[in-house]
């Protein structure tokens, strides 16, 4: 029996189960809907996953970046290091802040912002120049943040580590140590979303990992408006303070996650390394199925010493005729995605003085760059589907 199959294959979705339904609909129904102990529980079984000391769910990824330049005190004052090649939000909370974004352009064999570059411009600078970086683990990469933080040790930089990309992934350091992408080991903070296209998705949602108790607490109380109880860190501790005394010691936000989203991130962590098996599968597949073409191009450790696991949250090609196969594969209903038009080159970034040109070796990566679909319920039958359209295009 032949049946002509349509596809409609988009780069990311979420996989929704009946337990994820399930763990909505009983907090639903118990008493919590926001600031209940759904938040707790999200917290501590994601900072088990990651390896990280505490961690604080937000309202979203971007959230947690604001929270985390709010944390760092960036100012007007600030200048603060990342890469053009990311979502623009690992930049804008700078701007958030009123601080200076200062991109470094990215290595072509991993696509990552280069360190050599990153050194060579703290180098060429007066020490104090730069507050802090924002390397990002783009496409699920895991960027080298022992030889980061030896940088930012040098220099004086805090680390914020965007890793939306990277839940799961890790690199190996020098002491053959396994780092996950945001365990706090080397970087000061790291940041994941729950955006429905990420490995986790609760709809809307973010965490914040870190190993720093201080920077815990004021994230947690950056959080909500700026408001504690805590009674170790309330400026006015009296005997006679009632029970419903708090204080708000600094301006916050409100950028908590409701505890709906937080159990539906719950029950989606738990899937967490099945759901990663899976990523691997089909990056597997993909790999075999092109390797005697030249759409794969990342160099990096794969095994052995040095090995970089990369947590594939994109699968990314690189072609020539970029605009071609994107055309083709739509005519086809694959919805590849470009991921992502240099940040510098947005009409804000322009208008505070970046321009084309600034960046080579982003821009020419921007030309070719395609995100193949990959998620894990993307079928075999799916995805052979995508490869043949590939091959038969280049
Ligand atoms: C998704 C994403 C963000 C922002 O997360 P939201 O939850 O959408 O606010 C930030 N940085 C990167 C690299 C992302 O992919």
């Amino acid at each position: 029996m032949t049946t002509k199959t349509t596809f409609s294959i988009p780069y990311g979705k979420q996989n929704i189960t009946q337990d994820d339904i399930n763990a909505v609909v009983e907090t639903l129904q118990a008493d919590f809907l926001t600031q209940g102990p759904k938040i707790d529980e999200f917290e501590s079984k994601f900072a088990d996953y990651v390896g990280s000391k505490y961690a604080v769910a937000v309202s979203n990824g971007t959230a947690a970046l604001h929270l985390c330049a709010l944390a760092l005190n960036v100012n007007e004052k600030s200048k603060v290091i990342t890469t053009p090649i990311t979502f623009a939000a690992s930049a804008n909370c700078i701007k958030y802040c009123g601080g200076e974004v200062v991109f470094v352009d990215i290595d072509p064999k991993t696509s990552l912002i280069d360190l050599d570059k990153v050194e060579e411009l703290l180098k060429s600078n007066p020490k104090g120049t730069f507050e802090g970086m924002i390397p990002v683990d783009f496409m699920g990469l895991p960027v080298n943040l022992e030889k980061a933080r030896k940088l930012a040790d040098e220099y004086g930089l805090w680390i914020i580590e965007d890793a939306c990309h990277a839940p799961g992934g890790y690199f190996i350091d020098s002491q053959n140590r396994k780092q996950s992408c945001g365990n706090g080991a080397y970087a000061d903070l790291a940041i994941f979303s729950f955006h429905p296209v990420k490995h986790i998705a609760s709809g809307e949602g973010g965490m914040i990992t870190t190993s720093d108790k201080a920077l815990y607490d004021k994230l947690v109380k950056l959080r909500t408006h700026g408001i504690t109880k805590n009674p170790e860190l309330l400026q006015e501790n009296l005997p006679s303070n009632g029970g419903w005394y708090y204080e708000m010691q600094e301006l916050g936000y409100n950028y908590r996650i409701p505890d709906i989203l937080a159990a539906l991130g719950i029950s989606q962590l738990s899937r967490a390394n099945e759901m990663m098996q899976k990523r691997q599968e089909i990056a597997g597949r993909y790999d075999e199925a092109f390797k005697d073409t030249k759409i794969c191009f990342f160099q990096y450790p794969r095994e052995g010493k040095n090995k970089i696991f990369h947590a594939y949250h994109l699968y990314v090609i690189q072609t020539e005729n970029r605009k071609g196969l994107y055309d083709y594969l739509r005519e086809n209903n694959i919805f590849a995605q470009v991921h992502y038009i240099p940040v510098h080159t947005m009409p804000y970034y322009q208008s505070l003085g970046y321009k084309k040109g600034d960046f080579p070796s982003a821009e020419s990566y921007y030309e070719s760059c395609l995100s193949l679909p990959m998620y894990p319920t993307l079928t075999e039958e799916e995805q052979n589907f995508v490869i043949e359209k590939v091959l038969s295009f280049i």
